[in-house]
């Protein structure tokens, strides 16, 4: 069995996401995480080489919808300027979100890979629906309180891979 909490690969940003590779491997969706995986924390701002990354995801033939837990217009706000799909309140790691973006891609597990940069939420929501998972590190460490609070947890949980390998 997968292990849940395993991402199927980490790199440090989505700058270093090895798009060629994803796409010859199948995967031509992408389900993306918005606070601290496109942008700060509760941030405002797409800079420009990030607005840039999204110009070539849809040069190189993917579909992309932010996925985000965070409450706020402001999903949508920043989805509109990268002029792609989102949902907001999605709830992960429920499963619920997951399936939506899976509708609005009019993709499917074999070709669709999940980016984010929280093992709790975006790799284990990614891997209990049977996706690709790709963890990238935090944009900014200033985060909301809870997020903090599991990053302690995500620590361990590396802690015990790095002893187990
Ligand atoms: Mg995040």
């Amino acid at each position: 069995m997968k292990k849940l909490l395993k991402p199927d690969m980490k790199v440090k940003s989505i700058f270093e996401i090895p798009l060629d590779n994803l796409y010859e491997r199948g995967f031509h969706n992408l389900i993306i995480d918005l606070d601290n995986t496109v942008t700060e924390w509760n941030g405002m701002d797409v800079c420009d080489s990030t607005a840039g990354w999204f110009q070539e995801l849809r040069k190189r033939g993917f579909n992309a919808c932010l996925v985000s837990n965070n409450l706020g217009e402001r999903v949508f706000t920043i989805a509109r300027r990268l002029g792609i799909p989102s949902i907001n309140k999605a709830a992960k790691p429920r499963r619920r979100a997951f399936r939506q973006a899976l509708d609005i891609l009019d993709s499917g597990k074999y070709n669709t890979a999940v980016v984010g940069d929280q093992i709790f939420t975006d790799v284990l929501g990614g891997n209990r629906m049977g996706l690709f998972t790709i963890l990238v590190d935090p944009i900014n460490p200033k985060e909301f309180v809870g997020t903090r609070i599991m990053r302690i947890f995500e620590k361990l949980v590396f802690k015990e891979k790095s002893l187990e390998e």
